[in-house]
Order: structure tokens, then sequence, then C-alpha cells
């Protein structure tokens, strides 16, 4: 990938060469803070391989305010622009795992951002927002009693006159050495992200020092843009840069980039059973092309988005997931036998998590404010 290739948050560019960005970026590689994490807490399964694979300031501003016992916040953003699938999970599963670690979580929902720049109907982000983001959160088991969820249109005015801030210390030329070519609603929106990212920060909203910002890779431009306008606030509002977490997107059941806008690239947490199982048969795989050459030669897991899944989702236990890439490049299990294995572990999971979503979107509006318009 050329230095001249800009990241583009909003969707345009998926990251394959994560080596490019952590050299063009200065992202730091994040096995070298694990042992280190191992002295506080386990790591999770993305953490354990290499799933988040890069980072910045993530010992300074989450290890150490840990092992002390300060206060850490985490902020996170989900863009309300189609159904919550397995992606979205991966991200879910990140801020799950740090609340029980005590930081406080803080969710955003990007309505303002879905309906200036994807063009979405307001209504239907909201609806989306409660009702696929906020309340598939709870079921996987964020615990709505301790985090803090808002939509990006109903914010309190101090939220607000950090955009206006923000404004006057950003030059267009540089967003646009960011983000590529800006326009009006993406400008509004960038300095809204950076709202979001540091607002957390103010007095009114907690005063933590200490922000995790977990994301995919393809989300670096926020997250520079964010450290660069804190450091020019550090004396007018003492914000602080933000930490972050960079972790890689799990590739679509087609091979390409998993999308809400191809329903075929991906598993909806709400698919009907049968719809999701259908997806899974036609997954995209490493098999060989007959049985006999398989035998013989083995199939080739890294090309496999079934594999991607038992990796990503489906198998906690590295041992286990290690069995089956051996069995898989080894030629002793075959791609029908492996796909019906997984879909033995995703009915059960999806079936448990489709009754507590019910549940979930029961009391979401307990936890949230939605705008009113
Ligand atoms: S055996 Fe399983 S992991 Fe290996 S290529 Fe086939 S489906 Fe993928």
């Amino acid at each position: 990938m050329s230095s001249e290739v800009k990241l583009d948050p909003w969707g345009h560019i998926s990251v394959k060469d994560y080596g490019w960005l952590m050299r063009t970026f200065g992202i730091k590689p994040f096995n070298e803070v694990l042992d280190k994490l191992r002295e506080i807490a386990e790591p999770n399964r993305y953490m354990r391989r290499g799933i988040v694979f890069g980072h910045r300031d993530f010992g300074k501003k989450v290890i150490n305010p840990l092992s002390k016992g300060e206060p850490v916040a985490l902020l996170t953003g989900f863009m309300p622009s189609g159904r919550f699938h397995f992606g979205h999970k991966l991200t879910a599963d990140q801020i799950i795992y740090y609340q029980k670690l005590g930081v406080k979580v803080h969710v955003v929902i990007a309505d303002a951002e879905a309906y200036a720049v994807r063009k979405m109907d307001r209504e239907k982000t909201i609806e989306i927002g409660l009702y696929e983001y906020i309340a598939n959160l709870i079921a996987l088991g964020l615990d709505p009693s301790k985090a803090v969820f808002y939509f990006q249109s109903n914010q309190k005015p101090t939220y607000y006159r950090l955009i206006q801030m923000f404004s006057r210390k950003v030059s267009l030329a540089e967003m646009e050495a960011i983000y590529g070519t800006m326009e009006p609603s993406k400008v509004v929106s960038a300095l809204t992200q950076a709202a979001d990212i540091l607002h957390v920060q103010l007095d009114d909203y907690g005063g933590y020092k200490n922000v995790i910002v977990p994301v995919g890779a393809d989300q670096d431009p926020h997250l520079r843009l964010a450290r660069d306008i804190s450091d020019r606030f550090h004396n007018e509002l003492n914000l602080e840069r933000p930490a972050s977490t960079y972790h890689m997107l799990q590739r679509g059941l087609d091979g390409n980039k998993m999308s809400s806008s191809k329903p075929d690239s991906t598993i909806f947490l709400t698919d009907d059973l049968e719809v999701a199982r259908s997806k899974l048969m036609k997954a995209l795989t490493g098999g060989r092309a007959t049985v006999e050459e398989q035998k013989q030669l083995g199939a080739e897991p890294w090309k496999c988005t079934v594999y991607d899944f038992y990796m990503f989702q489906l198998i906690d236990d590295d041992k286990r997931l290690q069995e089956i890439y051996d069995s898989c490049i080894s030629g002793k299990l075959l791609c029908g036998h492996c796909k019906r294995n997984a879909w033995s572990i995703l009915e059960k999971f999806l079936e448990d998590h489709q009754k507590k979503l019910e549940k979930a979107k029961d009391i979401v509006l307990k936890y949230v404010d939605p705008p009113k318009f």
C-alpha cells in the first residue's frame, strides 16, 4: 500500500496491510504490552491471537492506572446505519472485557454522522441505535447500569461547544491530509468524533484523563485527529491524548469486506437460524477442489472465512483452535464436516443470544435518552 493512500473511516478502503499502517502512523505492536497486561488481567482472545495488533499509549493510559486503582474510561462508537453483525460483536466483546476490568464504558451512537455522511433517515438511525446496537450490547453482557450510552445529536451543550472550539485550531488542509477529500458533512463529522473521543475528560462527563478507544484499523484517522487536537487544547481545556488499540477486521463470508449493506457477507445476530446456517454453509473456505486433493495436500485455513469465524468468534480455547488448524492443513479435516461443526457452535450461540436480545430491547429506554426529532 502506498504511503499516499489515505485511510477512509467512512468505509471506502479496507486496510489489508496492517504492517503498513503501523509503520506509517507509528502504531506500536500490541504484543509488547501483553506481559504487562497479564500482571493485572488475562488478555482476551483477540489480544492473545494478534487480532488486536496495535496500540498507542496502552501501557501508560490503561495498564498503569488500572494497576494503581485509578479511573479509566473507554469510548467507543457505532454508526447506526445497518443491522448488528459479527464484525460489531468484535468491538462489543472488547468493551465488555474492559467493563469487567472496572473501566467506565461510554458508547456513542453516531446518529448525526449517519444522517450527514451516510444520508440515513433520522428516525431509522434512532431506532437502529436503540434496538440493534444498544440492545445487542446489553444482550451480549454489557452491564447497562454501569455504562453510559448517548446519541451524538442528544448530548449536553458542553459537548457541542467542544466541536465549535476544535474548529478554530484545525485547518482544512490538515484534515484533508488525514482523511482525503473533505466536504462540510465530513468536516463536522470528524470534529464531532473528536468531541466524542475527548469529551469524557471534561468535568461534566467524569473528568477521565485516562481514556482508551478500541477501534478497527480503518478508524485510525479519527484517533490521529483527536490526539492532535488534545495537544492543542492541553492548556485551555486540560485535555490529554487518548490511548487506542487497533483490531483487524474480520473478513466477510465471501472473503471481502464484511458489511451490513451486503447481507450475504456476514451473519447478523438477529438472523433467522435457517438464514444464518445457509450463509455459513455457502461461506468461502480454503478447501481444495476435490476431497481427494484435500486429503492429500491439506487445506488452507488462512484463506478460509469459516476458520476466521472459529478464530474471531466461536472458539475461545487456543488449544482447540490449534487442533482445528492442524487438522485442516494436514487434510484430516474436510470442509463439510468442519462447517457443520462451526454451525453447531454458532446455532447454540444465536438461539441463546436472540432470547436475551428480546429481553434487552424491553429495557433499552431505561438507559438512554434518544433524540426527539
Ligand atoms: S477444513 Fe475447515 S478450516 Fe479448513 S478450509 Fe475447510 S472449512 Fe476452512
